[in-house]
C-alpha cells in the first residue's frame, strides 16, 4: 500500500512487543504473543484504522466516478452513496446487479490483497430493496456468498431499518435496562448508591440511540417507570412508597433536587444537536444527503441563518431579547426560551454540602419530608396515628422527630451552637439549615447530629432498648472529624502532587 519498511516495521512493534495473560480459574496463565493486531483498545488503532480504508475509500470513490458502481440516492438530486465507513462496521451500496456486485466484489478483493484483510463472510449480510426480483436475489447471494437479512439488524448497535412499530425497533433499549436493574440485588443497596448506578449506568443506556431517534413517548414513561421503582425500591409485587414526585427528582442538584434525567427532554437536547449540526457544517456528508432529502429549499431551522446564541442575549443587561425571540421561534418554543434563567455574575452563593452521600442523601430526603416519620407515614395512610413513641406528647413529623422532641434536650443542649434550640425556630428541615447558614452556625454539626439520631431512632425499632442519648453527640462528631480528616488529607495530598512546574 505504499507505506515505508520503516514505518510498517514501527508499527509491528507496536503490535508484537505486547503479550496478553488470560484468566482462567482466577489465575492468570500463558504468555500470548499477538501477530495480527494491536492492543484493544490502543489509541492508535482508530488512525490506523483511517491510514488503511483511506485506499479502499479510494477504490470505491473511482469505481462511483467512472460509473462502475452506482451506489444509492435517498432521493432525487441527492449524492448517491457508495459506502459508509465507521470502526469495524462498513456499509456498501451498489445497484442489485450481478456486475455491480462483482465489481464490489473484486475491489475488496484488490483492498484485501494489498491490505492484508479478508472478508469475514459469516459476519457479512445483505440487504435488499423491496423491488429487488427474487431471481436477482438469488443469483447475487450466490454469487456473492454472504446470506441474506430481513429485518431489525444493527449498525453500530443502532437499528439500521425502521419498521412501522417504531417501539418494537426500540425495545431493546428498556430490555437492556431491565437486564441491568434485575442484575442489581437492589434491596442491598442503600438510596445514594442506587443514584450513582441511576446516573452513571442507567441514564447511559439509551444515550447512543437517542443521539439519532426520537424515541416514542410510551417507551420512554416505560424506562422512567422501572428507573423510579429502582430508585424507591421495591420488595418483590409490592410497591414502596414514592415519596417525591418523580419530575421534582428530575429538578437540577442546583436547586436542590436529584438531577435526574428527564428521559424525552434528553432525548430532544441530543437531537437538537444534530440539527445545530445541520446548520453549521454543511460541507459534511451528513448535511448533503438530509437537505436534499428533507428541507431542499430552506434551511433545517428556517430563518435561523448562522444564528448563535448569544446573539439573543441583550449583553449589557443580561436578559433575553424578547422581541428577537419571538420573531424567531413560534409561541411554545419562544416560551420555552424565555423561562431559561441567564447566570448574572457574580454568582449567588450556595449552601453546598461536602458530606458522604449518605448523609447528602438523608437531608435532602429530609428537607422534602420524605423520610419516613410516623407524621409521614400517617398522611400516607400507611399508619393510623402519628404520636412521637419518645415523649409520647406531639406528633412525630420530621422536625420533631431531628429537632423539637423534648427528649433530644440532652442532645442538643450539648452540641455546640445549638445549645438554646429555641433561638433558631424553625418550622421545617429546610428553614432550619438556611438559619443555621445565615447565623454562621455549623452546618455540617447539625446535619451529622441529625443524621445520627435518626439512625439511632431506626436502630430502637427493632429492639426495646433505650435512647442511647449521650452516645449520639460522641458519635455525630466522631464520624465528622474523621469526614473532615479524610476531606484534608485529599486537599493535602492534591496540594502535595500538584504540577511541580507551577512551584
Ligand atoms: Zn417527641
Amino acid at each position: 500500500m505504499g507505506f515505508t519498511a520503516h514505518w510498517i516495521n514501527l508499527m509491528m512493534l507496536c503490535v508484537k512487543t505486547v503479550t496478553y495473560s488470560i484468566l482462567v480459574n482466577g489465575e492468570p496463565k500463558g504468555m500470548i504473543i499477538p501477530t495480527r493486531g494491536i492492543r484493544q483498545g490502543d489509541p492508535l488503532s482508530p488512525f490506523l484504522f483511517l491510514l488503511c480504508t483511506k485506499s479502499l475509500n479510494g477504490l470505491l470513490n473511482n469505481a462511483a466516478h467512472q460509473g462502475h458502481v452506482k451506489g444509492y440516492s435517498l432521493c432525487r438530486n441527492s449524492p448517491p452513496l457508495t459506502h459508509l465507513l465507521f470502526a469495524d462496521d462498513s456499509l456498501l451500496f451498489c445497484r442489485a446487479t450481478i456486475k455491480e456486485s462483482q465489481r464490489v466484489l473484486d475491489i475488496l478483493d484488490v483492498y484485501g490483497k494489498c491490505s492484508g484483510q479478508q472478508i469475514n463472510r459469516s459476519k457479512t449480510t445483505i440487504f435488499f430493496s423491496k423491488s429487488t426480483k427474487v431471481d436477482s436475489r438469488n443469483q447475487i447471494k450466490l454469487a456473492l456468498r454472504v446470506p441474506e437479512i430481513i429485518q431489525y439488524e444493527k449498525y453500530l448497535g443502532l437499528p439500521s431499518l425502521m419498521g412501522r412499530n417504531k417501539k418494537a425497533s426500540f425495545n431493546y433499549t428498556k430490555e437492556r435496562v431491565w437486564k441491568k436493574l434485575q442484575g442489581w440485588k437492589e434491596k442491598l443497596l442503600s438510596q445514594a448508591r442506587r443514584e450513582i448506578l441511576i446516573k452513571a449506568v442507567i441514564q447511559a443506556i439509551p444515550i447512543s440511540t437517542m443521539s439519532y431517534f426520537k424515541l416514542p413517548v410510551g417507551l420512554c414513561l416505560e424506562i422512567k417507570s422501572l428507573i423510579r421503582r429502582f430508585w424507591w425500591g421495591q420488595k418483590g409485587e409490592r410497591r414502596k412508597v414514592h415519596w417525591v414526585k418523580w419530575d421534582t427528582l428530575c429538578l437540577p442538584k442546583k436547586e436542590g433536587e436529584m438531577g435526574f434525567k428527564d428521559l424525552a427532554n434528553f432525548n430532544d437536547a441530543f437531537l437538537a444537536k444534530q440539527a445545530w449540526r445541520l446548520l453549521h457544517n454543511k460541507d459534511s456528508l451528513f448535511y448533503r444527503v438530509f437537505k436534499m432529502k428533507f428541507f431542499p429549499n430552506c434551511n433545517i431551522v428556517p430563518g435561523f441563518e448562522d444564528g448563535r446564541v448569544s446573539d439573543l442575549i441583550n449583553p449589557c443587561i443580561r436578559t433575553w431579547d424578547e422581541n428577537l425571540v419571538h420573531g424567531l421561534f413560534l409561541p411554545e418554543e419562544a416560551a420555552m426560551v424565555l423561562s431559561i434563567p441567564l447566570s448574572h455574575t457574580p454568582v449567588e452563593e450556595k449552601i453546598i454540602w461536602p458530606f458522604t452521600p449518605s448523609v447528602r442523601n438523608f437531608m435532602w430526603r429530609a428537607c422534602k419530608e420524605a423520610i419516613p416519620t410516623k407524621h409521614n407515614l400517617l398522611k400516607r395512610k400507611i399508619l393510623n396515628e402519628d404520636k412521637c413513641e419518645h415523649c409520647g406528647v406531639e406528633s412525630e413529623t420530621t422536625a420533631h422527630a431531628l429537632w423539637n422532641c423534648s427528649t433530644m434536650d440532652e442532645i442538643w443542649e450539648s452540641t455546640s451552637g445549638f445549645e438554646d434550640r429555641s433561638q433558631l425556630g424553625a418550622l421545617n428541615i429546610m428553614d432550619l439549615i438556611n438559619l443555621t447558614h445565615e447565623k454562621r452556625k455549623n452546618v455540617d454539626l447539625l446535619a451529622m447530629v441529625m443524621w445520627t439520631i435518626w439512625h439511632q431512632r431506626n436502630q430502637l425499632h427493632a429492639s426495646s432498648n433505650v435512647f442511647p442519648k449521650a452516645q449520639v453527640l460522641q458519635q455525630a462528631s466522631q464520624a465528622l472529624t474523621k469526614f473532615q480528616q479524610s476531606q484534608q488529607s485529599l486537599t493535602n495530598h492534591a496540594a502535595a502532587t500538584g504540577p511541580q512546574h507551577c512551584a
